[in-house]
């Protein structure tokens, strides 16, 4: 799952691509889709929502794109070989004279007004790499559920929007607690959505999601996906588990000496 700083890099980097640029060719491969030919349309801006992608067209029409698990967006100058996956992965082709943008494995591809663009991201708490940043209002929707696991609460693009996997399990182990805790039972809750918006913030203008502060291989995360090796901070073997809803496929990640707080334990009932 993108984090949001991903998403955010990829709208700038399309945006510097093609923003202002007429379309030479403008396929979309899926098939609700096959028919549309954006040919001739003006790219007006390409901007991220949360880890939602909008390409505004000439004509008050957006292309809305979500990279969900693997999906991504590749820039190429006319000629040069494509090599962002098997053709048949290619969802989108957006090119321009001088630029062709290729979407690949988009599980979320479709066309709409550019004036209803709330129906797909509306439902999105405050981006927090966005111009409605709003620390306030993230922080009352996360307290409005105390009882919530924190890691899962961060994860909720309704509390607030960009935080994924990565992010998750290493604002846990910045503040200190395990991704189970109650959000409730966060201590300074507040300095959690600061540290959230400055980790992002810092991450943007790059590729990778460095919040140790050290962007040397193997060292650039606290926890995140370094299960079996040792903390960086006390040497504790870190540990992963499943984590939230079973189908999102989340995994946690902690250091049990340094986060505070319960573990994963029995699976809660749903509901
Ligand atoms: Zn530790």
């Amino acid at each position: 799952m993108p984090e949001g700083d991903t998403v955010w890099l990829t709208a700038r980097r399309l945006h510097a691509a093609l923003g202002g640029q007429s379309l030479v060719r403008g396929d979309l491969r899926v098939p609700k889709l096959a028919t549309v030919d954006l040919a001739g349309r003006r790219v007006l801006e390409v901007v991220a929502r949360g880890k939602h992608l909008m390409a505004r067209l000439e004509g008050e029409v957006t292309l809305h794109s979500h990279l969900r698990m693997d999906g991504a967006w590749h820039l190429y100058a006319p000629g040069e070989r494509w090599r962002g996956g098997a053709p048949h992965q290619v969802r989108a082709v957006l090119e321009t004279r001088s630029r062709t943008a290729v979407g690949y494995r988009l599980p979320v591809l479709e066309l709409l007004p550019t004036a209803e663009e709330a129906t797909v991201v509306g439902h999105l708490g405050p981006d927090l790499l966005g111009p409605d940043w709003d620390p306030a209002r993230a922080l009352a929707a996360l307290a409005a559920d105390p009882a919530r696991p924190v890691g899962e609460a961060l994860l909720d693009q309704r509390n607030l929007a960009g935080i994924g996997n990565v992010y998750a399990a290493e604002l846990c182990f910045l503040r200190g607690v395990t991704p189970w805790t109650p959000f409730g039972d966060v201590g300074a809750p507040e300095k959690l959505v600061v540290l959230a918006r400055r980790l992002l913030e810092a991450n943007k203008a790059r590729p990778g999601h460095v919040t140790t502060g050290d962007t040397r291989r193997g060292r650039t995360n606290w926890v995140y996906g370094r299960e079996h090796q040792p903390c960086l901070r006390c040497g504790t073997p870190v540990r992963s588990a499943r984590h939230g809803r079973a189908e999102q496929d989340r995994v946690a990640y902690w250091c049990p000496r340094c986060q505070r707080g319960p573990g994963p334990g029995p699976s809660p009932a749903a509901g």
